[in-house]
């Protein structure tokens, strides 16, 4: 049996965004599951759209998340060729001379004002997609050198007449298309670049990846990349495109829909809990056998079975996501808690109450560390008098300082003022803490100190 290898191949181009993870961890659970390799790499050469720190942003956030490539461009094995297509020049180079020299592709002299040219006569004659007709051959030889001095020429792939491509697609199931049906494409630029669909194969083929999975909208490259596998006789990988995830009105996401924040950066700057964000993507189109839904890293990647991928798109819902944010982060330990806040000058079993109370709520690390803000500030404040504030005022006096006494007050300003809800709670809390919401009360106040208390109630 042949080893497991799976990729995951961003193109620089703009930050780690919600549906490149998904696709990463999609990928990286299949070989995890299978004990294989995962393997993250670049596709840089699309330099113009390149964009600073691109790479770092795709490898640090999916390390963030929990998805760590067993190779990738920080971590290269030297036999598999370069993790980067655009240290890969001279490779891609080599099998496009094999290409030429086989008549497995040529040289296609037309200007961009030709092909314009040729895609609206197609147009015309109600063609469905634009096929290029090797039109070149339809020039002068003296007119093909001319152009080929000027360095004016791209390279395509010369397909064979009525060959079907079909593949048995690890999430669709069977899919065929014909050759006469896709034409001749480009394999290099005018510009000397190699095409995507072209270099992907070479490195796909140079790391003996078995599987190659990504996003459903690279469906149509599949037939396309096959061609090119056949041609050079190179064993093909088994293929999988997963479905799009969508916002809740069902449109596909879009990275200009400010509504819903779509980078990993965010959350993670946000203060998110990793394996939350990683538990809640698992569910973005896949299905746990028994339904479960909080899952530990070791229970996805053991019970990650590619055959319940879902074949429908998936929703995004955020408040989905805040609900496994919530709920990990109600899970952890204080201690744990504690390192990834700043909560300087208080004392340990302060600071273990304080987290205690606030982890039950929180979504964020951030909302956690918000809180404590509140407890910086020791400002007295002259508010309007209240009945039920005055009850409690004068019940807190005659108890110790401590979470049940303070409870037990509140509980006697109910009986005596016949307050309750919001009635009783708000305006004691507002007058205590300061604040109109907050977790329970009685440990909010706590923890502001028995002085500032009294001095605010007074
Ligand atoms: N760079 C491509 C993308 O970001 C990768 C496609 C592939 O996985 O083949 O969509």
């Amino acid at each position: 049996m042949k080893r497991i290898r799976t990729r995951y191949a961003p193109s620089p181009t703009g930050f780690l965004h919600i549906g490149g993870a998904r696709t990463a961890l999609f990928t990286y659970l299949y070989a995890k599951h299978a004990g294989g390799d995962f393997i993250i790499r670049t596709e840089d050469t699309d330099i113009a759209r390149n964009i600073e720190n691109g790479e770092d942003s795709q490898i640090d956030n999916l390390e963030w998340l929990g998805i760590i490539a067993d190779e990738s461009p920080r971590k290269p094995v030297e036999k598999y060729g370069k993790y980067r297509q655009s240290e890969k020049l001279d490779r891609y180079e080599e099998i496009i001379e094999e290409m030429l020299e086989k008549e497995y592709a040529y040289k296609a002299y037309d200007t961009p004002q030709e092909i314009d040219k040729q895609r609206k006569e197609q147009e015309k004659s109600g063609m469905f997609s634009f096929r290029y007709d090797r039109n070149w051959l339809k020039i002068s030889n003296e007119e093909k050198q001319e152009r080929e001095k000027n360095g004016k020429y791209a390279i395509r792939v010369a397909l064979p007449k009525n060959k079907e491509y079909s593949w048995n697609d690890i999430v669709r199931g069977r899919i065929s298309v014909n050759s006469d049906e896709i034409g001749d494409f480009v394999i290099r630029k005018q510009d000397g670049y190699p095409t995507y669909n072209f270099s992907v194969v070479v490195d796909d083929h140079d790391m003996e990846i078995t599987h190659v999975l990504r996003g459903e909208e690279h469906i149509t490259n599949t037939p396309k990349q096959m061609a090119i596998y056949d041609l050079l006789n190179w064993e093909e990988p088994e293929f999988g495109h997963f479905t799009i995830i969508t916002n809740m009105e069902g449109k596909k996401l879009s990275k200009r829909d400010h509504s819903v924040k779509q980078f990993i950066e965010d959350y993670k700057n946000e203060g998110y809990h990793a394996h939350a964000i990683f538990n809640f993507l698992t569910l973005l189109g896949w299905t746990h056998p028994q339904a479960k839904e909080m899952l530990s890293h070791q229970e996805i990647i053991e019970s990650f079975d590619y055959k319940r991928l879902s074949k429908s798109p998936s929703k995004f819902d955020i408040k989905k996501m805040d609900w496994f944010s919530k709920e990990y982060i109600k899970r952890m330990e204080n201690s744990e808690i504690e390192s990834k806040l700043n909560l300087e000058n208080k004392d340990k079993s302060w600071i273990d109450l304080f987290i205690e109370t606030y982890k039950q709520n929180a979504i964020t690390f951030d909302q956690i560390q918000k809180a404590f803000e509140i407890y910086k500030d020791s400002s007295i404040k002259k508010i309007e008098k209240n009945e039920v504030v005055k009850v409690f005022a004068d019940k807190l006096n005659q108890k110790n300082f401590t979470p049940e006494e303070i409870n037990e007050a509140i509980k006697e300003t109910k009986e005596i003022t016949g307050m309750n809800g919001k009635n009783l709670f708000m305006p004691i809390r507002e007058a205590t803490t300061y604040q109109s919401h907050g977790p329970e009360l009685a440990k909010a106040i706590y923890l502001f100190g028995e002085e500032i208390i009294k001095a605010r109630l007074k």
